[in-house]
């Protein structure tokens, strides 16, 4: 497009003749080249430069529509190397180089130092001991006593079979694990659980249970003569991006627990402390601090962890809210601290979603686990393992920073 043509199209804006949003249908322009309108219109408009947004690897012909509505560039956050982490999982059985996207400084430094330590003590271990992520339907009755029959109906062999069959029409990769009832008066929230194959799977269930909740209903008023109807396709007992119990006792998405176990000599001379200080500091902080607070969260920073992992790798950045529930557990045993990190719902996808964006998907190709060809998730179970096992080297260096610094010369003091 030249100048000219730019102009045009500006003045067109101003005037109300054309939506920002829809340059590209109503003028027959790429995105990208939309992209650069809506920016150059912005920068008029504010009198701002908006140069730095602009200088993207973005293309956005691919990510409108999947990623992005009314598009104007990009926003960048600095990408650190926190060197390669060991594990010993499952399904995660190498070293894997730890990406992290974020703007808090020592934030790389701090988890690299975790992971340091964990791989000379021999690599992380960790374990996926759960998988299936979530939806809620939510579906209205007449009365406690139809929305009783309803969940029965749900609950049988039959049931279940029924939305089994409707689910798996709607999707190749997800597959039906259950559908379980949650009655409140005379409405009954439906929540599904599926495996995602290699995505995190939420629009994929979101669909799916949609179905498969059209077809109960369906064969529920022809069973017996009853008429229920969706009220809403999302009824929060997923639980979606908000901190619920729910899913810090049942899970969403990955269930995955990391564990490790550092010899006193390793902990001395790389932290300057002793296994049983970062011990009692964990139970004081993690523990009784957390509980005080009334926090769903038992863990030192996971959140941080999360965070710069998600950005780095396409992950729906929302979903650190639920994956913060996790538990920080440690112990002084057999002359050395071991410490453990459970994170219930870890909801990841090494397909779809932001994983399509360009560097998104150089940094899990990087770490081997971009899982365009796993139609049955392995990239996604591995990806969870790591997730853990930094979560955890962080969670020790963070616990062992804090109790060199502090905890020990305090404990020192009211010794005396
Ligand atoms: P998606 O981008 O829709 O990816 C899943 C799609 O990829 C499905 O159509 C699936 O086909 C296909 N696919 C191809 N190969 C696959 C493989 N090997 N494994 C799995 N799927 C494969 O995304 P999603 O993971 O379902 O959802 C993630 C997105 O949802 C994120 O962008 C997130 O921000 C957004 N999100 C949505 C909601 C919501 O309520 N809708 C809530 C939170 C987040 P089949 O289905 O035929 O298998």
């Amino acid at each position: 497009m030249d100048k000219k043509n730019i102009d045009e199209t500006l003045e067109r804006i101003e005037k109300g003749e054309l939506k920002l949003y829809s340059l590209e249908k109503s003028i027959g322009i790429d995105s990208n080249t939309a992209t650069m309108i809506r920016r150059i219109y912005l920068e008029k408009k504010f009198g701002c430069g908006l140069s730095a947004v602009g200088s993207t690897a973005l293309d956005f012909n691919d990510a409108v529509d999947r990623n992005i509505e009314n598009p104007v560039g990009a926003v960048q956050v600095p990408l650190g190397y926190a060197g390669e982490i060991k594990v010993n999982g499952l399904h995660a059985s190498r070293s894997y180089p730890i990406l992290l996207a974020t703007t808090e400084g020592r934030l790389v430094a701090g988890i690299s130092r975790g992971i340091s330590a964990s791989n000379e003590a021999g690599g992380i271990n960790a374990a996926v001991v759960r998988d299936g992520m979530t939806r809620d339907v939510l579906i209205r009755t007449g009365n406690v006593k139809e929305a009783a029959s309803f969940s029965a109906f749900v609950s049988g062999a039959a049931g279940q079979e029924i939305l089994r069959k409707a689910f798996s029409e709607s999707t190749r990769h997800g597959k039906f694990i259950e559908c379980r009832p949650y009655p409140s008066g005379r409405d009954v929230h439906l929540r599904f659980r599926a495996t995602t194959g290699a995505a995190m799977g939420m629009n994929m269930v979101t669909i799916a249970s949609k179905m498969a909740s059209d077809a109960i209903v369906r064969e529920f008023g022809k069973s017996k003569g009853i008429e229920a109807g969706i009220i809403s396709e999302s009824g929060n007992m997923c639980s979606d991006k908000k901190p619920a119990l729910i899913n810090f006792i049942e899970g969403r998405g990955v269930s995955v627990i990391a564990d490790v176990f550092i010899t006193a000599e390793i902990l001395e001379r790389r932290f300057g402390v002793k296994p049983e200080v970062v011990a009692d500091l964990n139970k004081s902080k993690n523990l009784s601090g957390s509980a005080l607070a009334g926090s769903h969260g038992f863990n030192g920073h996971v959140a941080n962890m999360l965070a710069s992992l998600y950005l780095a790798l396409g992950q729906d950045m929302a979903q650190v809210v639920e994956g913060a529930q996790a538990l920080t557990d440690a112990a002084a045993v057999r002359g050395g601290l071991y410490i453990s990190c459970y994170l219930p719902s870890i909801e990841i996808g090494t397909y779809g979603g932001g994983t399509k964006r360009e560097t998104q998907m150089e940094v899990l190709k990087m770490m081997g686990l971009y899982g365009d060809n796993d139609p049955e998730g392995a990239s996604r179970l591995q990806l969870a393992e790591v997730i853990a096992a930094v979560c955890l080297a962080g969670e020790l260096n963070l616990l062992c920073a804090e109790a060199a610094k502090d905890l020990s010369s305090s404990h020192g003091k009211i010794k005396r």
